[in-house]
């Protein structure tokens, strides 16, 4: 801690702060009024999170920027008569979380429908929520969930659901649970709802094999495989009404606030979504940041042609420190992208060739590059395209960043470090880590090696991929990310970080995934003022507690956008 802990006293408002190349020199308070703060925050425990990671007690903020950070001295001594403070009494502060890579706009389209289970730990009160729901949409309504949970994460019990059970607890509603995107546990309801009865084929989209029967042919309610397998589920769910989208994002965006994030590198801007989120910035009231993450990626060579003009016309940075598209992903050649709970990959030379095509284009079109790759043979693969296309095209400064990257090593990175790529780091064992112990047996151990990363020294940050493939709560994976331990407590990895390298990952250095390092990312003068206040100290909570810390009050651009009740 004292390693990177300094006097908070040096740090005022008066000092040169680097962001980026731009140098920001405070002028003293008195200089001029119009510098006053708007908003003050004091006696708290600032975690600023820069370079030296300075712990501060107060900071000062006009308009949608941060002006001084310092201790509650200093920063009292620069409030005008119209200044709003806020005393955090002791309590700590860290910058606004990032998540470099979740779905975040998919999620809309089901969010207020769902019945999600991120933070859940028992058995009992899903059982609970179950009941509550199908109340509440009453008989014949649908109970579900798309992903975002686990049957391990559950401390009381962690048995699957049976077709009896679902049938004892819901008797009047369909239901379907999925288990991340490895099963879904159907009741008598929703089976007869498909039509996947005892002496009949099988629905036709359903993959061979995923509905599991008994001896008898009974089907047994359990749907199993992989995206393949529960996409037929999914695709069954009841849509929202068009006139619930608005009411569903905002649901969900608080909850995303809730939990304490307020920046996203989005995989897939869906255009319904992204409307309704640009329509809330002109209202001066989106409450998140929205990075896109998207392209024209192909899924045969025929589309590779069709893909490739499109790349050379695609232009990002656009938008905002708001909204804006900044990388092209998370998919390229789709044949080539792994699929989760696969084992083992065997990528094809003239699949590899179509990829290479698709990457040259990128590189030449001079665009950033995010892209979905988790498995060794397919990270090796890519990286042996990626160092060709890069003698022609040099992809140093356009940070190229393979995500996911579960399965990666030390010699992978080091091959990345000197192309000067990234590390997206989104470890799927924070709900799906005993699912891949079955898979991967003791290889699971080290998915991912999180100190083997920190200590390759490459740009590397967390996200969750969530909302399906991962639950979202940043702090579920910082504790996993610290103990090792996936929700609910089991111990699934072996390679631990310490907590401030763990804080920067999802903070700082996700900053540079949405290309916002200047704007984002750590609590400094210069930066927009987007920090979450905690009902307890991040850095000094035993390392199991971590998941229990709650945001008590999230601020993006200067903003409260999400309170639990009085703080102040
Ligand atoms: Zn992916």
């Amino acid at each position: 801690m004292t390693r990177r802990t300094s006097n908070s006293a040096t740090v005022a408002a008066f000092l040169c702060v680097a962001v980026g190349t731009i140098q920001l020199i405070r002028t003293p308070a008195s200089a001029q009024s119009s510098d006053t703060p708007d908003l003050v925050f004091s006696n708290g425990k600032v975690v600023t999170v820069d370079e030296r990671f300075t712990i501060a007690q107060a900071v000062a903020v006009k308009g949608d920027r941060i002006v001084a950070v310092g201790s509650s001295q200093e920063i009292a001594k620069l409030a005008g008569p119209n200044t709003r403070t806020i005393d955090l009494r002791g309590r700590t502060a860290i910058p606004g979380l990032i998540d470099n890579h979740l779905h975040l706009l998919r999620a809309g389209n089901t969010w207020e429908l769902e019945l999600r289970w991120d933070g859940v730990d028992s058995r009992k009160r899903a059982i609970e929520m179950i009941r509550t729901r199908a109340k509440t949409v009453g008989p014949g309504g649908w109970v579900f969930n798309i992903g975002g949970w686990a049957t391990a994460q559950f401390t009381d019990d962690r048995k699957p659901f049976t077709r009896e059970e679902l049938d004892a607890i819901a008797p009047d509603n369909p239901v379907a649970l999925q288990e991340s995107y490895y099963q879904v546990f159907l009741n008598s309801r929703a089976l007869k709802e498909f039509a996947i009865e005892a002496g009949k084929p099988d629905p036709p989209d359903f993959v061979s094999g995923s509905i599991l029967r008994d001896a008898s042919g009974k089907p047994t309610g359990i749907i199993r495989g992989d995206i393949a397998a529960t996409r037929p589920v999914a695709a069954r769910m009841p849509k929202l009404a068009p006139d619930r989208l608005e009411a569903s994002t905002q649901a969900l965006v608080q909850d995303m606030n809730r939990a304490g994030l307020t920046s996203f590198g989005v995989a897939g801007c869906n255009a319904d979504v992204l409307e309704i989120m640009q329509r809330w910035k002109a209202q001066n009231r989106l409450p998140v940041r929205v990075f896109c993450i998207g392209g024209a990626a192909a899924g045969s060579p025929e589309q590779v042609e069709r893909s490739i003009p499109q790349i050379a016309r695609m232009k990002l940075f656009q938008g905002d420190t708001s909204i804006d598209d900044v990388v092209f992903g998370e998919s390229v050649y789709t044949p080539l992208h792994d699929r989760m709970f696969a084992i083992d990959s065997d990528p094809q030379p003239d699949q590899l060739a179509q990829w290479r095509r698709l990457a040259m284009e990128i590189a030449k079109a001079r665009l950033p590059l995010h892209v979905h790759a988790e498995l060794r043979d397919t990270i090796d693969a890519f990286l042996d395209q990626i160092e060709a296309v890069n003698k022609e095209y040099p992809i140093r400064n356009l940070r190229w960043a393979l995500a996911h990257v579960n399965q990666i090593n030390a010699t992978q990175l080091e091959r990345m470090k000197k192309l000067g790529m990234y590390a997206a780091v989104h470890p799927w064992a924070v709900i799906n880590g005993a699912i891949m112990h079955e898979g991967f047996g003791n290889g699971a151990d080290d998915m991912p090696p999180l100190a083997t990363i920190q200590k390759s020294g490459i740009t590397w940050g967390l996200g969750s991929d969530g909302t399906a493939a991962n639950q979202y709560l940043p702090m579920t994976a910082l504790y996993f990310a610290v103990t090792g331990k996936m929700a609910g407590g089991l111990k699934v990895i072996r390679q631990t970080i310490d907590r401030e390298d763990a804080l920067i990952a999802y903070t700082r250095k996700n900053a540079y995934f949405v290309f916002q390092e200047n704007n984002l990312g750590s609590i400094q003068a210069g930066k927009l003022a987007d920090l979450v206040v905690l009902d307890r100290d991040y850095l000094t909570v035993p390392a199991d507690q971590i998941k229990d810390i709650k945001p008590v009050m999230t601020v993006v651009g200067g903003k409260i956008v999400y309170e639990s009740g009085p703080t102040h």
